[in-house]
């Protein structure tokens, strides 16, 4: 698939005053020099789809910049995803031959990758091991997208050395960080609102979209995420289910798989166990560039959910606020920040606060929309690839200048 040509130019009508200038005066500081991300899969999840707009942009900016992804073995993403699973605070069991694995794997992309840069940024666990090949003279940043607040000891305590080699780390929220002797940064996640994800579409075109998947003419409750049990797909379903007692909606669980993620399958299949019985509850498995299949269904959602249980930041959330939607989500990592309570969205704990705050949306319509207004709003002034873009440059003008 081809990115059409992204300028910085386009979006100075969309974000706040000043920023589209800042992000010029920031990038004259590195021109010439060359940067490079690193990553472990093209498509699928928040990652990917950040990449895919800022590193045009960068280009756009003159700036030197590339995109590189490790390969795996299955085992290899096996590994990773229980250390994901194990970073985000869940018990893993990781063998010694799980950990080899993870190093040879490394130890392969590192031979193969082009990593010669005056910055390289890698993003999550699975090419941490990378930072070997680092030159005395380059940059070096480990971008962690996950909570790892509360990590399995011994899954941190095998990564932090990979970790405390780096030049800096980057988390998206504050309580994310570690006890590490290298520098560490902030920097939240974004959206890009003219991507087809996210750029206005036009009634006609949101429904020529969503008149292939059969959805019931009635108000939508919508969850847009892998299928992950962090993402508690079967928590939305229940938490539906309470509120259709009173409520006459319908609920769709959009998802797909991601490249690295062995175990959406599994998750897919216990969703639609629990779901399928219901008519009013459709469960679309997504191909991975349903860009504007995206876009339409948040749209269309009375309700949109990002029921997660742990979670980096979801840039679900954002997506569904760009586009006016009040937001309930589980009160969880960057979520927290994401939803100011009662302002933007509402946060809950449980299934029966899902279903309780779903359904004082649904009864009360136009304070759903004010509220959705006002996420609107706060999105543009703190969650767009604008904002993200200067970031990068500000850590970038840094970290090549000290
Ligand atoms: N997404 C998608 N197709 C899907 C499920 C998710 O394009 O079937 C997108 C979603 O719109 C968002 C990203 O993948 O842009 C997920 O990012 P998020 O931070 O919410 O979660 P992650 O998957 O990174 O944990």
């Amino acid at each position: 698939m081809i990115t059409p040509k992204i300028t910085l130019e386009s979006y100075r009508e969309i974000a706040p005053q000043g920023t589209v200038d800042l992000a010029y005066r920031l990038a004259d500081g590195i021109k010439g020099r060359s940067f490079v991300h690193v990553n472990s899969t093209r498509w699928g999840g928040g990652v990917a789809e950040m990449l895919h707009r800022l590193v045009p942009l960068f280009t756009d900016m003159g700036l030197d910049v590339r995109w590189e992804v490790i390969e795996g073995s299955p085992v290899f993403y096996q590994v990773t995803k229980s250390f994901h699973n194990a970073l985000q605070g869940q018990d893993q069991i990781i063998t010694s031959e799980m950990y080899q694995e993870y190093e040879r794997i490394n130890k392969k992309n590192g031979r193969k990758l082009d990593l010669d840069a005056d910055c390289v940024v890698i993003h999550d666990p699975q090419p941490a091991a990378l930072v070997y090949k680092k030159k005395r003279r380059s940059f070096w940043l480990w971008r962690c997208h996950i909570d790892a607040s509360h990590p399995q000891r011994k899954v941190w305590n095998f990564l932090k050395p990979f970790v405390s080699q780096y030049d800096g780390a980057v988390f998206s929220l504050p309580d994310f960080a570690q006890k590490l002797n290298i520098p560490q940064y902030l920097m939240y996640p974004s959206i890009d609102p003219l991507s087809d994800k996210n750029r206005d579409l036009s009634e006609e075109e949101m429904m020529a979209i969503l008149q292939r998947y059969n959805i019931p003419d009635k108000p939508m409750i919508l969850q847009v995420s892998r299928f992950d049990r962090f993402k508690d797909p079967l928590g939305v379903i229940k938490a539906y289910k309470m509120v259709k007692k009173y409520n006459d909606c319908c609920l769709v669980l959009a998802g797909g798989g991601a490249a690295d993620d062995p175990e959406g399958l599994q998750v897919l299949n216990e969703v639609k166990a629990d779901g399928e019985k219901d008519a009013d509850i459709i469960i679309l498995d997504l191909p991975p560039d349903s860009n504007l299949e995206i876009n339409a269904l948040q749209r269309k959602a009375s309700v949109v959910i990002q029921k997660s249980l742990k979670e980096g930041f979801g840039l679900t959330v954002a997506e569904a606020m760009w586009k006016g939607k009040p937001v309930i989500g589980g009160f969880v990592g960057g979520i927290t920040v994401q939803i100011v309570y009662g302002q933007t969205g509402y946060t809950v704990n449980s299934e029966e606060g899902c279903a309780y705050q779903i359904r004082y949306l649904l009864n009360n319509p136009s304070f759903a929309a004010r509220m959705g207004q006002q996420a609107k709003e706060y999105t543009r002034r703190n969650f767009l690839i604008t904002r993200h873009l200067c970031d990068y440059l500000a850590l970038l003008n840094m970290g090549i200048h000290t």
